[in-house]
C-alpha cells in the first residue's frame, strides 16, 4: 500500500537506547518522520520523553526478534544491549535481537524496499592481531567465550545483510561503530567512560580492569550520528562495511587520569581484574569513512567528555 505523506518515515530500533535516541534527535532535527521502535529491555523512556509530544515521533513498543509490519521508507537497525553487563545477562537473547532481529528488520525492508543500516561493531573484529583495525580484516574472534553472543551475533548478522543484498537485492549499509560515549549513557551499563565519570564525581576510586594499558579510542555520540546519517545518505552503490569511530588511541589508564582532571575529583585509580577476553588494542582505520562520506570526527576527548560529566553530575544530583 502507498501511503499519501511525502516526508520520508524512518525507522530507528533500539531508539530509545544512548545512540538510538541521539539519532531520533537528529532525524526529527532534519525534518523526517521518526517511528522509534524499542523494548526497553537496556534503554530508558528518559532518553526520547522529549520527543513524545512532537507530531513526527512516534514510539512502538516491540522487541525486533519478532516480525514487524508497517511501512518505512528507511530503517536504522541500532536494536541490540551494547555493554558486556547487558549483553551478557541473557546471551541467547543478545544472539537472537541479532539474527532473528536483523532477518525481521531485512524482511521489512525487502518487502518495503526501505533502505537499511545495520549498526555492527568493532567487536567483529574482536582481540585483534591487526592495527589499526580496516575493514577488510576478518577478526580474532572467540566464538564461544563470554562476548561471543554479541561479537558473533553481529557477525551474523553482517552475513545476513550481505546475502540479503546479494540473494534479494536490498539496499543495505554496514557501519562499524568504535566505542562512543556521551551524554545518555545508562549510569549502570559497566562501560568505562560511565564508570569512571561516576566514580570520579563521588571521589570513589576509578575500577581500572586490568594494568590498563589496554586502549580503546573513544569517538563523542554527535560526532558518530553524523557518520551513520551521512552513510544512510551515501550512493547506493556504496559496498563493505564502513568503521566509524575516533581515531585517537588512548590508554585506559590515561583516560581514568583525563577523567579525574576533568572533574576536578580526588579519586585514585584502583586495579581490578581485567575480564576474559577484553580486548588489548583497539582502534579504528577510518580513511573508508573520510574518503566515502568525507567524514571524520571533530570531537577532541575534552570537549566530549565535558558535556558527558555535566550529563552524569545532574543525575547524580536529582538523585
Ligand atoms: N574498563 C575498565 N574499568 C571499568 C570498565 C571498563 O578498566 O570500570 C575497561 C575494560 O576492561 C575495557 C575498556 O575499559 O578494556 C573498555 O570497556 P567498555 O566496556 O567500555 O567497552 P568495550 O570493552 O566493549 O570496548
Amino acid at each position: 500500500m502507498s501511503r499519501v505523506s511525502i516526508t520520508k518515515q524512518v525507522m530507528v530500533t533500539g531508539g530509545a537506547g544512548f545512540l538510538g535516541s541521539h539519532l531520533c534527535d537528529r532525524l526529527i532535527g532534519d525534518g523526517y518522520e521518526v517511528i522509534c521502535v524499542d523494548n526497553f529491555f537496556s534503554t530508558s523512556k528518559d532518553n526520547i520523553i522529549h520527543l513524545m509530544n512532537n507530531p513526527r515521533f512516534e514510539l512502538y513498543r516491540h522487541d525486533i526478534t519478532f516480525p514487524l509490519y508497517m511501512e518505512v521508507d528507511e530503517i536504522f537497525n541500532l536494536a541490540c544491549p551494547a555493554s558486556p553487563v547487558h549483553y551478557q545477562f541473557d546471551p541467547v537473547q543478545t544472539v537472537k535481537v541479532n539474527v532473528h532481529g536483523a532477518i525481521n528488520m531485512l524482511g521489512l525492508a525487502k518487502r518495503t524496499k526501505a533502505k537499511i543500516l545495520q549498526a555492527s561493531t568493532s567487536e567483529v573484529y574482536g582481540d585483534p592481531a591487526h592495527h589499526p583495525q580496516t575493514e577488510d580484516y576478518w577478526g580474532n574472534v572467540n566464538p564461544n567465550g563470554p562476548r561471543a553472543c554479541y561479537d558473533e551475533g553481529k557477525r551474523c548478522a553482517e552475513t545476513l545483510f550481505y546475502d540479503y543484498h546479494r540473494q534479494h537485492g536490498v539496499n543495505i549499509r554496514v557501519a562499524r561503530l568504535f566505542n562512543t560515549y556521551g551524554p545518555r549513557m545508562a549510569m549502570n551499563d559497566g562501560r568505562v567512560v560511565s564508570n569512571f565519570v561516576v566514580q570520579a564525581l563521588r571521589n570513589e576510586p576509578l575500577s581500572v580492569y586490568g594494568s590498563g594499558d589496554q586502549t580503546r579510542s573513544f569517538c563523542y555520540v554527535e560526532d558518530m550520528i553524523d557518520g551513520l546519517v551521512r552513510l544512510m545518505r551515501a550512493p547506493d552503490d556504496l559496498s563493505g562495511p564502513v568503521n566509524l569511530g575516533n581515531p585517537t588511541e588512548i590508554t585506559i589508564r590515561n583516560l581514568a587520569e583525563a577523567i579525574i582532571e576533568l572533574t576536578g575529583s580526588r579519586s585514585t585509580v584502583e586495579e581490578h581484574p581485567l575480564p576474559q577476553d577484553d580486548p588489548v588494542r583497539r582502534c579504528p582505520d577510518i580513511t573508508r569513512a573520510t574518503d566515502l562520506l568525507d567524514w571524520k570526527p571533530t570531537a577532541t576527548l575534552e570537549r566530549g567528555l565535558k558535556p558527558t560529566i555535566a550529563y552524569f553530575d545532574k543525575l547524580l544530583k536529582a538523585g
